[in-house]
């Protein structure tokens, strides 16, 4: 067993830890006060290939192994987290499921397109009637002739309002229940008929936009049809089970910011004559914190690696998100201690990872949710 990162993959770790904190973190105010990302950082990100990790090479993406993308999104949870969910909700779930299941036409057709960011994707299933309950989503998609007509409405879907290319889960045959459902390619700025609604105002991750997905009459090409018709809702699912594993890496890197940011606070901060890195409360909550990341960044390598190996990894995933989605909240909370009142104050980036990483608990999947896959597994 070797637990050590190949070196490429930590060179490009370190290179995107380098610009999430050198090019993303100061711009963070910015971020917070517009509710965007500035263009000219998303056009850094796209030089540094962060459209395209999960593309492979032939379209121009940088084709990394689950192992190698996951290494990055634990660096680029060292950053603005309102930046890493657009580049993520882009990068797996608004990605992974063309590399798996388009023809060649349609990955020749989009995946350039999106590896240098000039289309930027997203996925939507989530509607308002269902969100944990998926299986029970009412978006119909009725073939007609060479197109297929969609009716519905998705909501909180990430990216959205600046999406050029969604992949949407609608039922197109209500008779088969959760097994007459199939994945569509829509292209939302050009396809009459798809609206975006009002942008969600959240908690945090600014910058990070999502919003409702309308759709009245909208002819979406029989060619742009996702893998087989009826595919089905465990395959449909299949997509975000990839996401799970990067959120279980972001988080990771969340976390290690926050350790970064709680010990050197603990080091110059003085009260009772000493830095209170001194005092042993202090200490401990240090130590837990590094219990947190280390468990969690065994349980994320493990997991990318089982992806590129090929194995199931349904349950897995869901532990490893579980794990440190759950242990993030924990860990926040604790660099708020630290830092005591500082730490409740918005100049502070602990008081906006507070905020942001609570979202994590709840995409793709609550811990809930998770919790039933893996019981579901455990007595299958
Ligand atoms: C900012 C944001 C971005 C998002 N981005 C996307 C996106 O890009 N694409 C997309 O499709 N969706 C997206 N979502 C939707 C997200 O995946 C859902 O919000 C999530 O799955 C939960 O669904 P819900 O909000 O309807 O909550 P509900 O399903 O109503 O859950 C409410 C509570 O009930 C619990 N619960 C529900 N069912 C059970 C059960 N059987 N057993 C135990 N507890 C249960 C849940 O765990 C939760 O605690 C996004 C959501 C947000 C907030």
């Amino acid at each position: 067993m070797n637990f050590e990162l190949p070196g490429d993959l930590r060179d490009m770790q370190a290179t995107i830890r380098d610009f999430m904190l050198s090019r993303v973190e100061p711009r963070a105010h910015e971020i917070e006060d517009t509710n965007h990302v500035p263009d000219d950082l998303l056009r850094e990100a796209a030089n540094l290939g962060l459209f395209g990790l999960s593309i492979p090479e032939e379209y121009g993406g940088v084709g990394l192994s689950t192992l190698g993308r996951c290494a990055v999104y634990e660096a680029m949870g060292m950053g603005h987290m309102g930046f890493g969910g657009v580049i993520s909700a882009h990068a797996s779930i608004g990605t992974s499921g063309l590399v798996k299941l388009g023809t060649p036409d349609q990955k020749e057709r989009f995946l350039p397109r999106m590896a240098t960011g000039e289309c930027i994707a997203g996925f939507a299933i989530t509607e308002p009637s269902s969100g944990s309950d998926a299986a029970n989503i009412r978006t119909r998609a009725e073939k007609k002739g060479d197109t297929y007509v969609l009716n519905g409405t998705k909501h909180y879907i990430s990216n959205a309002p600046i999406a050029g290319l969604l992949t949407v889960i609608a039922v197109t045959d209500p008779a088969r229940g959760s097994k007459g459902m199939s994945a569509f390619l829509v292209e939302p700025q050009r396809t009459p008929g798809v609206s975006i609604g009002k942008i969600d105002e959240k908690m945090g991750q600014k910058g990070a936009l999502s919003a409702e997905v309308i759709f009245q009459d909208a002819e979406i090409p029989a060619g742009n049809l996702l893998g087989p018709e009826h595919l089905g809702y465990r395959e449909a699912l299949g997509i975000l089970t990839n996401g799970r594993v990067g959120i279980a890496a972001r988080s990771t890197g969340a976390m290690q910011r926050l350790l970064d940011l709680s010990i050197a606070h603990a080091k110059t901060r003085e009260q009772f004559g000493q830095p209170i890195a001194q005092f042993q409360a202090v200490q401990f909550m240090l130590a837990e914190m590094d219990i947190a990341i280390q468990t969690s960044r065994v349980l994320w390598q493990k997991v990318a690696w089982m992806v590129d190996e090929g194995q199931d990894v349904r349950r897995m995933a869901s532990v490893a998100k579980y794990h440190a989605t759950e242990a993030l909240s924990q860990v926040a909370d604790k660099a708020v201690q630290v830092a005591g009142g500082m730490g409740y104050m918005k100049d502070s980036p602990v008081e906006r990872y507070y905020r942001d990483q609570r979202l994590l608990r709840i995409y793709e999947g609550t811990s809930e949710i998770q919790k039933l896959i893996i019981a579901g597994d455990l007595l299958r």
